[in-house]
This record gives structure tokens, C-alpha cells and sequence, in this order.
């Protein structure tokens, strides 16, 4: 399972960050995951759960934010969201890597990336 690797590398980079300050507990932390990376919100609240135990993070509130997909275009200089393949039946479709203007392939501006943005900790 992916989640499981990308979310301990999560944790530890939380721990890492967290380890300068005196920290009694975490009460929530913010987590962006981009809408390109594919990482389940299912498996990701698992596997937090199960790498948090024993940590400052046990217990705390995971929040998961998605991030959207933004494409440029190198040829036509469109910029924005990519078209998707999949319809509403589904609980996810698949966003085509280029441009909907000029079917391009296009650059990933936004949402290949998942980490971090903020944590509510309570000091000691
Ligand atoms: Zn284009």
C-alpha cells in the first residue's frame, strides 16, 4: 500500500519539525494531497492511525484537503484544471495530462504534491 510509505514519511517529517519545540500533544494536523497523486483519503486516515500510535500525533485530528490539478501549456499558454475522463457514476475520474485547448502535452503546476500545511499543537 502506497499510503502507508508516502504517510510515514509524512510523519516523520512532522515528528522532525515538531521535535524543536516543547509539545505536549497535537491536537489536528492539515494535510494537502494533490488531486494527481492518487493517494486514497481511506488508506491515508489508516495508515496515520496505525504510524501515529506511540507519537506526539496519536489521537490527533487528521484533515485531509485536496488539492486540484492545474496545467500550463508550453504550446498555447492555457493555464487551469485539466478535462477528466469518468463521470459522475463514480467516485473519482481521470484527469488527462494535456491541454484541453490544443491537446498539447502540458505541464503539472498544481497537484502532483501532499504534504503538511499546518498543525494545532498544545505546548507544555
Ligand atoms: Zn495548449
Amino acid at each position: 500500500m502506497h499510503e502507508v510509505s508516502v504517510m510515514s514519511d509524512i510523519i516523520n517529517a512532522v515528528l522532525d519539525q515538531l521535535g524543536h519545540y516543547e509539545i505536549e500533544k497535537v491536537e489536528e494536523i492539515v494535510l494537502v494531497v494533490g488531486e494527481l497523486t492518487f493517494l486514497g483519503e481511506e488508506q491515508l486516515r489508516f495508515a496515520f492511525e496505525i504510524l501515529s500510535k506511540g507519537t506526539i500525533l496519536e489521537g490527533a485530528e487528521l484533515i485531509i484537503e485536496t488539492e486540484k490539478a492545474i496545467l500550463r501549456c508550453p504550446a498555447c499558454g492555457f493555464e487551469g484544471p485539466p478535462e477528466h475522463i469518468g463521470n459522475g457514476n463514480f467516485h473519482f475520474s481521470i484527469p488527462i495530462l494535456s491541454c484541453p485547448k490544443c491537446g498539447n502535452r502540458a505541464d503539472i503546476i498544481k497537484g502532483k504534491c501532499c504534504g503538511v500545511t499546518s498543525a494545532k499543537v498544545v505546548e507544555k
